[in-house]
């Protein structure tokens, strides 16, 4: 390990209990998005007493936490994501969630934790030159906090010159960082579709326009998208991931809905797949005689690392671990990531750090998963590393 940034690491080990009572706490209360008060008081109470300038109410629940040094012009942005998920918990844990029914089952806590410890660090030592801006986000699971709060106008009142985040993920070996240059996250997208024909007795078909065989044949052509229309180089999904309509078997029903998922790994795939739904379900309908009204909602964008902060945030890593501890161009992923809507507006690079390997540490929005508390000190080290540097 490089001897001149081993004192991140030695420094930041001193608050490795405070760091997991911490992370520990959160767990055991656990709120969903955009109601994450107790969380959101308790990152506010912990930026003030070191010292930090703190704003509260930017998307709801969401806060920013400013520290200032010296006379430097430059902006930091490092940013944690602090909402949980509507799961029920099945760890065992003894800090296992007190709230039936929600739990953190995405790390959110573990980033949130790793991120104070970088603060606490950092206020203490005020080695840098500029400005961090720490920002705390509500719901990043489904309901776009990070969206919420560009729209109440964070990077107007806290601009920075680069954004960076992390995300644990199961599956790479423990506090493996692991950087890719480009797109790493997927685009999300939700479609339904409403089919409306003309109900009848499910004896005499001829007379009505049957919207249960319609869909069906919608169903099955939307499958040929990705496999003929998408380049078999770039990722795409379609998901069919619910079909309602009837009731006996001796309805024709007139209306059958479907909720479809699509992702993609660009915008010109993205932009694709839209086209080429709307396009497909219009002439399956049309070819069945039945009428269909599709509601096309984005979600999430694909979520792009530029390159010039990609290649510093994982020289840092680099400096900090060496390079047996760093991926430097890890996969893509079909997940996807309000974090993507930063970096539109704002250049900066996402990375994972590892939650370990095996059939012990299930993957993410599991009932049994829980954050790898020994990548709190490496997590947060890391934060005060490139802060350092980034503000050098
Ligand atoms: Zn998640
Ligand atoms: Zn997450």
């Amino acid at each position: 390990m490089p001897a001149d940034t081993q004192h991140y690491l030695d420094a930041m080990q001193r608050f490795a209990a405070d760091l997991v009572a911490i992370r520990r706490d959160i767990h055991h209360h656990p709120e969903l998005g955009f109601a994450e008060n107790r969380t959101s008081d308790l990152v506010a109470e912990r930026l003030e007493a070191w010292g930090f300038q703190v704003e509260r109410g930017i998307g709801k629940t969401g806060l920013v936490g400013q520290l200032r040094c010296g006379d430097g012009p430059k902006r930091l942005g490092l940013r944690a994501d602090m909402d949980a998920l509507p799961i029920e918990e099945r760890t065992g844990l003894p800090h296992s969630s007190c709230h039936p029914g929600v739990m953190h089952a995405c790390g959110h806590d573990g980033h949130t934790a790793m991120l104070l410890g970088a603060a606490r660090y950092l206020a203490q030592t005020r080695r840098f030159n500029g400005t961090l801006n720490l920002i705390f986000q509500p719901a990043e699971e489904n309901f776009g906090g990070a969206r919420r709060m560009l729209d109440e106008g964070l990077f107007e009142r806290y601009p920075c010159d680069s954004v960076f985040a992390m995300h644990n993920m199961p599956g790479y070996p423990t506090g493996k960082l692991v950087f890719r240059d480009g797109a790493m996250m997927a685009s999300s997208d939700y479609v339904t579709v409403t089919v409306t024909g003309v109900g009848g007795h499910g004896s005499s078909p001829h007379h009505g326009r049957d919207s249960v065989v319609a869909a069906a044949s919608i169903v099955m052509a939307l499958q040929t998208l990705v496999s003929r229309n998408v380049s078999p180089f770039d990722l795409g999904v379609v998901t069919v991931g619910a079909i309602h309509g009837g009731a006996a078997s001796n309805v024709i029903p007139e209306k059958v809905t479907l909720e479809i998922s699509v992702r993609a790994m660009s915008a010109e795939v993205r932009a694709l797949l839209e086209q080429r739904i709307k396009e497909l379900i219009d002439g399956q309908s049309r070819s069945f005689g039945v009428q269909a009204e599709v509601e096309y909602r984005r979600g999430y964008p694909v979520l792009i690392n530029t390159p010039r902060e990609t290649q510093f945030a994982r020289e840092t890593a680099l400096a900090l671990l060496g390079p047996d501890e760093v991926i430097e161009q890890g996969a893509g992923r079909s997940g996807s990531e309000d974090f993507a809507y930063m970096l539109e507006e704002c250049p900066g690079s996402y990375l994972f750090i590892g939650n370990g390997t095996g059939k012990s540490t299930p993957m993410l929005h599991n009932p049994r998963y829980d954050f790898n508390d020994e990548v709190l000190v490496r997590g947060a080290a890391y934060w005060a590393c490139l802060t350092e540097r980034f503000l050098a």
